[in-house]
């Protein structure tokens, strides 16, 4: 496969641009390939400056749940951009969203637009601590919420240790605020609500953890969870930005039946466009200023291309049948080619459109389970599928997303690719 401009454009933009990438992940440090420098994207495939055509399985992080150049997403973008890029003022597309997305997540009742996930859980953290006056936030470990300060903390060993941040830049005084629990472990949440209880405004978790590779949720969890904070006087955080419109309609609060006090979302919401959102029970939004103390504001906030973008995706979403359906049955079926292919050597974690090869025996249901997996072996993957043709997220630690756009011929050729690597 010939790399050559894919080489010259990194080396290049490595001068201008830290690691020569705008998003860390993106600089295929973790598999030591050089990373494809994309030129365009089309339904299922994406095909780099080398011109190789690959079947994507990035979709972008998430955001192409139907493929990538959606002809009325497109559109949209074009009609509403021919209307004027960005006004600084609201705008009567700003309210069909929030109506269109209360519908699909009824929990949503009240809803501010923001530009990503991580403005959207930044906002809803600080939403969380004005509206308890308290200050403590319990993430869970390999959990990844964003990159605000308070955001990129993970415990150090065991569940109930002093938090420390993962990121040099974010003070350690900030990172005290955020307790770290181990997921799916109820007894770890216990803890910290024993000890802290009465300080912790909020617990935010990934319903489905999809940033340590995908990890379901064990049975009891989030209701667990919504239970003790309820309990507790604290509020419940769905980090929906990946499983929002992607578990289903509504997300993984209609997955699981869970209401939580507040939702993130992104990707999806913004039909590719840079878009966020955070919203839950009208009580708890209250606290948003102007109406309430919490401030929060944007220049760009519910910019008017990518909410028509937003209206756009939604809209296709809800009028496509069968669509869950389909991805569950593609994402069984990848899972199934993996098993097959590699026996019990390997655990795959699967859910809807979302999965995770792990290269190891043994069950993967949180951080300290998710790192016990083969890295080389993992790195020697990933290479094997992108000589062939195939996309995929260039870290164990992510997910592979599958689209609406891929097509049985795509699925085949992807379960030939899966079933020649060798162990
Ligand atoms: N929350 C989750 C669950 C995510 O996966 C991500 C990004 O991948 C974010 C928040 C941050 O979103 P963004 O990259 O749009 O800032």
């Amino acid at each position: 496969m010939i790399e050559e401009k894919s080489a010259k454009l990194w080396e290049q933009s490595k001068t201008r641009i830290p690691g020569g990438v705008n998003s860390p992940v993106r600089a295929f440090r973790a598999v030591n390939r050089i990373p494809r420098f994309i030129r365009r994207a089309s339904g299922s495939k994406i095909y780099d400056a080398d011109g190789n055509e690959y079947i994507d399985y990035v979709c972008s992080w998430g955001p192409s749940i139907l493929g990538h150049g959606v002809k009325e997403i497109v559109t949209a973008v074009q009609e509403s951009a021919a209307e004027g890029l960005t006004f600084g003022a609201p705008t009567e597309r700003e309210l069909i969203l929030a109506e269109l997305v209360h519908e699909m997540m009824p929990v949503i009742e009240v809803m501010r637009l923001v530009n990503s996930g991580t403005e959207a859980v930044m906002s809803a953290v600080r939403v969380a601590r004005g509206y308890t006056g308290r200050d403590l936030i319990v993430k869970f470990e390999g959990c990844y919420h964003g990159h605000s300060d308070g955001m990129l903390v993970k415990a150090g060993s065991g569940a109930i240790t002093a938090a420390v941040p993962d990121s040099g830049g974010v003070p350690a005084g900030y990172a005290k605020n955020t307790l770290v629990a181990a997921y799916n472990s109820p007894s770890s949440v216990e803890e910290l609500f024993r000890q802290r209880g009465d300080d912790i405004a909020a617990v935010i978790v990934e319903p489905v953890a999809a940033n340590m590779g995908v990890v379901l949720p064990s049975d009891g969890f989030l209701p667990f969870l919504r239970d003790i904070t309820s309990r507790y006087g604290s509020l419940l955080i769905f980090d929906e930005v990946i499983t929002g419109f992607r578990l289903a309609q509504g997300g993984a609060c209609e997955y699981f039946g869970i209401e939580p006090d507040l939702v993130t979302l992104g990707k999806i919401v913004g039909g590719g466009m840079p878009l966020g959102a955070y919203g839950g029970k009208r009580d708890v939004m209250k606290s948003v200023s102007p109406d309430g103390t919490v401030y929060q504001a944007g220049t760009l906030a519910g910019n008017p291309v990518a909410t028509a973008a937003g209206i756009a995706m939604l809209n296709l979403i809800r009028n496509r049948k069968g669509l869950y359906e389909r991805l569950e049955n593609r994402g069984r079926l990848l899972a199934d080619a993996f098993r097959k292919a590699c026996g019990d050597k390997v655990t795959v974690n699967q859910i809807g459109s979302l999965l995770s090869v792990f290269f190891t025996p043994y069950p993967v249901t949180d951080c300290q389970s998710a790192r016990k997996s083969d890295l080389k072996t993992f790195s020697r993957y990933f290479s094997h599928m992108l000589d062939h043709g195939i996309y995929l997220a260039p870290s164990q630690f992510e997910a592979l997303f599958i689209s609406d756009a891929h097509s049985d011929e795509d699925l085949k050729r992807t379960c030939e690719v899966i079933s020649a690597f060798r162990l």
